[in-house]
């Protein structure tokens, strides 16, 4: 029997460079948690996915109730047969916003398609799950919920969860936008900051390990798979920005990584039996490097020491910190 793998976001970009790397070694069969099936039809079709080893579903993670009939879907698709790996790929980026959208539950678009929906699916799933000999939930982090490198520090907001979490707290309902209440004052003081919401995933993922690993067996990373410069999460960003950055990103940082590559790396994670230990924030090195995912507990809440694609920026940029913001 094949091993069955969940993953968000199969349409596009990183998901769909990982599921082609997951057909390709025969042994998964990939569920893809999509919003558009008739896109992800096209997709798979030029792709060459393999539809006996690939199922679409639709899942659209700005509604709690898509999330929950998506969860009992994959219940009944898997029969008696465990799922053996979830990833939680799908995101937006809506970084020039200078107001929230909203969800259908009330929240900020970004905070429930990045973090809470994925949240709620990994707490369905997690079940369907005790019953793998090699379970794993995978996180896709982002390098920019770490503020001691360029990529963190420099070209997004800085991703800072260490003051109090008031507004999650509080149900980060509307008006509340972001998880630390920063926009208390109106919707003048929001900044839409999708580096919070990498950066709660990547938390999570450590907490799941404490509080989860050993009872259940599932293990729980996350990991930092290079910046994609050139997939469509940019496509909110001013045309300048989307023409110069992955210029930026190759040749001066040296972080840059095409979508294949990329790809090969998240594989590596949910594929690799040197991947399945748990707690772990995977960067790249020349092969997966471990994290220090813990030590953002100990911090207070930043990701701190990740790395960088390739070895290229931390090096560089290491002590400047001169273009935070
Ligand atoms: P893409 O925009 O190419 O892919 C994002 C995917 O999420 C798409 O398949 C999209 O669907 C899906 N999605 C968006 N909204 C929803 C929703 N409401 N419900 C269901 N699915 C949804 O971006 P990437 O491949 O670059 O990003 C993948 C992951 O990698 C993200 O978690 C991102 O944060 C992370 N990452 C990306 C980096 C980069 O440099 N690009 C760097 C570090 C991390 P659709 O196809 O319909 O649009």
């Amino acid at each position: 029997d094949k091993k069955l793998v969940v993953i968000t976001g199969t349409s596009s970009g990183l998901g769909k460079a990982t599921t082609k790397a997951l057909l390709n070694a025969k042994e998964y069969h990939v569920i893809g948690a999509v919003r558009d099936l008739e896109k992800m039809a096209v997709v798979a079709e030029l792709e060459g996915f393999d539809p006996e080893r690939f199922t679409a579903m639709q899942v659209d993670l700005a509604s709690f109730e898509s999330v929950k009939n998506f969860t009992k879907a994959v219940d009944k698709f898997r029969g008696d047969r465990p799922i053996d790996r979830l990833v939680c790929n799908a995101a937006v980026y809506q970084p020039t916003l200078d107001y929230p959208k909203w969800t259908v539950d009330g929240h900020e678009q970004q905070l429930q398609i990045n973090y809470l929906s994925h949240f709620l699916l990994t707490s369905g799933i997690m079940p369907m799950m005790t019953d793998s000999e090699d379970a794993r939930v995978v996180m896709i982090g982002s390098v920019t919920g770490n503020d001691n490198t360029v990529g963190g520090g420099g070209v997004y907001p800085i991703a800072d969860l260490k003051d109090d979490l008031d507004g999650l707290e509080l149900g980060c309902k509307k008006p509340i936008a972001m998880m630390d209440g920063y926009n208390f004052n109106g919707a003048k003081m929001y900044k839409a900051r999708s580096s919070d919401t990498k950066l709660a995933l990547m938390m999570t993922s450590n907490m799941l390990h404490e509080r989860f690993h050993r009872s259940t067996g599932i293990s729980f990373s996350s990991i930092y798979p290079g910046c994609i410069a050139e997939t469509p999460l940019f496509r909110e960003k001013r045309p300048w920005f989307r023409k110069y950055f992955p210029i930026f990103m190759k040749y001066i940082t040296g972080g840059y990584v095409g979508e294949e590559e990329a790809g090969t790396r998240l594989f590596q994670v949910i594929h690799d039996p040197k991947c399945v230990k748990s707690g772990v924030y995977w960067s790249w090195n020349g092969g997966p490097r471990e994290g220090r995912g813990l030590e953002a507990m100990e911090k207070g809440g930043q990701i701190v020491g990740a790395g960088g694609a390739g070895g290229g920026w931390e090096s560089i940029y290491e002590n400047d910190q001169s273009d935070k913001v």
